[in-house]
Parts: structure tokens; sequence; C-alpha cells
């Protein structure tokens, strides 16, 4: 092989590297921007702002429009979404009078960058409460801010939205506590959540209110993860024949997902994993959450006394249990706000 085509190959292989680096970044973000404590409407603007999807100078010109560039609000720079959330003077202000802002350091870095740094910010406990968990209304307020000086030439001041910030997170976060501090993350309008845990799975509304439950009978598998996809496909086949059509599906298992991501890394499973993608093919929209051990409780609890309780054969039930009430009440009603 010539020196000429190792070059290339080499070229290729660091482009694509980083191309795929860059997308799983995204595809990361993505699914913690869902997890956002905060009400949906922000969690879907922050999603937008990930996605590129707001309307601002440069995403005009991307799609072949002829605007001037130049950020109105400041004259200092391309108004680009990057700009408007983190760069901009309008931005920056607010940002400084709440106190908690990606490091100036990281003002070079891209767009996924300071969300991800933004999201970060919220958990990190050397950060006053009050304030850190506002930043996701932070960044919905420099938004609001930015169109209300534009189009409606409005100004408030910005001691009051960043104090209407931190008072709308205080409350949300009261409103949305769990006995053991735990915020649980509920689905989007119009699709089931169901978690599931071996062989005992439970769905609930995005209210987080519980729609129906099933166990079955274990089934002596070879290895975890075979095991998991035979549930799985249970859980999806019940879900069907049920016509539940939207859904996202809660596991703790992550290999499972891995596995269904990228199926020819898995010859081993490809029968089972061929069933699964047959089954998700059928449902209008299908998504995957990774649980922790806490937001999967119900499930937990389902399957616990099957095993506890000796009571191997198989039900689907309406509603809850009695035994089940006390668990599924304390949960939506932190969900339910
Ligand atoms: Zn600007």
């Amino acid at each position: 092989m010539g020196s000429g085509n190792w070059i290339l190959f080499r070229t290729y292989t660091v482009k694509s590297g980083c191309y795929v680096v860059q997308e799983q970044d995204v595809l990361e973000l993505k699914k913690k921007i869902w997890k956002i404590p905060t009400i949906l409407k922000i969690s879907m603007f922050v999603w937008r702002a990930a996605s590129g999807a707001l309307a601002v100078a440069e995403r005009f010109t991307a799609h072949g429009m002829p605007v001037d560039t130049t950020c109105e609000l400041c004259n200092q720079g391309v108004e680009t979404i990057r700009h408007v959330l983190f760069q901009c003077v309008k931005a920056q202000e607010l940002c400084d009078e709440l106190r908690v802002a990606p490091d100036q350091l990281l003002q070079d870095v891209s767009l996924i960058e300071l969300l991800k740094e933004s999201l970060r910010l919220i958990t990190q406990e050397t950060l006053e409460k009050e304030r850190r968990q506002a930043v996701p209304w932070i960044l919905w307020m420099i938004w609001k801010n930015r169109n209300s000086l534009l189009y409606a030439e409005i100004q408030e001041s910005k001691s009051i939205l960043v104090q209407k910030a931190m008072e709308e997170a205080t409350l949300w976060h009261e409103l949305n506590k769990s006995p053991s501090g735990e915020l649980i993350a509920t689905p989007m309008q119009g699709v089931v959540k169901c978690n599931f845990y071996a062989r005992a799975w439970i769905t609930r509304d995005y209210r987080g209110m519980v729609g129906m439950h099933a166990r079955d009978a274990l089934i002596p598998t070879s290895d975890r993860l075979s095991a998991e996809m035979q549930c799985l496909l249970w859980v999806l086949r019940s879900l069907r024949d049920l016509r539940i059509e939207r859904v996202c599906i809660g596991t703790e298992y992550n290999m499972l997902t891995e596995a269904i991501q990228n199926s020819s890394r898995w010859p081993r499973y490809r029968s089972l994993l061929q069933s699964i993608s047959a089954v998700c093919l059928e449902f209008t929209s299908i998504e995957f959450e990774i649980e922790s051990r806490t937001s999967n409780m119900v499930a937990r609890e389902i399957l616990t006394s099957v095993l506890r309780d000796g009571r191997f054969r198989s039900y689907l039930a309406m509603g809850g249990l009695s035994w089940l009430h006390d668990l599924i009440h304390t949960e939506a009603s932190i969900v339910n706000s």
C-alpha cells in the first residue's frame, strides 16, 4: 500500500471519528434534557436549542434566507443560538445577576458544550441551591427577554427577571420533590411511560398516574441479557396488544439499550433483537430511558411481591392492587402537581 493511501485512510477515520463523537455528544445531551428538573415547556425549549431549531439570524441564512446576521441587541457578533443564550451582553447580564453561569473560559466552546455545562451547574452542590436550580428558567428568560426586546421593545429589569426565575424554580422543586428528595422524570404528554424490572411492568401517563401493571412468572434463562431481552419482548407485545401507540420504556439495564441500538455488535442475540425491533416498528413512537433504582421502584415492588408471596401466576391489573396503592399514590402525588 502506498503512503498516499495510508494518509487518505487515516484522514478519513479521524474525520469520521470526530463526527461520531460529536453526534454521540448531542444524543447524550438530548437524553439529559428530558431529565432537567423543570417544566416541560423549558425542556422543549432547551431541546430545540440543542437541535439548532431556534429562530436566530444565523439559522435563517443557513436555510438560504439573506438576512443581516449581526446581533441586534449588542451589535457585537453573529446572532447564533450560542451567542443569544451565552455570549450576548443581554444574556450575560442575566447570568451575572443570577451569579451562576458557565465559566467565561468556556465562551469559545460549542453550543453543545455550553448547554452541557449549564445542566451540570444545576446539580453542583457548592453553588447556592436557589440559584443553581433556576438555571433552566434563566435560559428560558434569556430567550424570552431577547424576543421582547426585538419584537415588543419591552425591557424588564434584570433583577425582576432573575427573581421571577428563582421563585418559579423554587416553587416547582417544592411541588416535585419525593420523600427521598429524588426528582421523578415524567414522560411527555400523550406518551405512556412503561417501567419494567425482570418480569414485571407498570405503565404511567405523563402526570404519573398509573395505568396498568402486570407480572409474569420468571423463566430461567442462560444469562442476564437474554433474560432482559425476553422480558422486554413480553412487555412490548403486551403494550402492543393493549393498543398503546406511543411509549417510553424505562429500564435499569443499560446493556439492553446498547444492544438494541447497535444490534450488529451482538450477533449472539440476533434473533431476539430482530424480534424486538419488529415489535418496535408496530408503535407510532418508542424510546428507551435508563432508570435509577429509585425511579424504577414500583416495577421492582411488583416483582418483589411475586417472589416473596410465591405468587407465580401471571396477572394484568388496571389501576393498581391494594398492596400497591400506598406506593403508587405516593409516586403519583409527587409527579402530579
Ligand atoms: Zn448580542
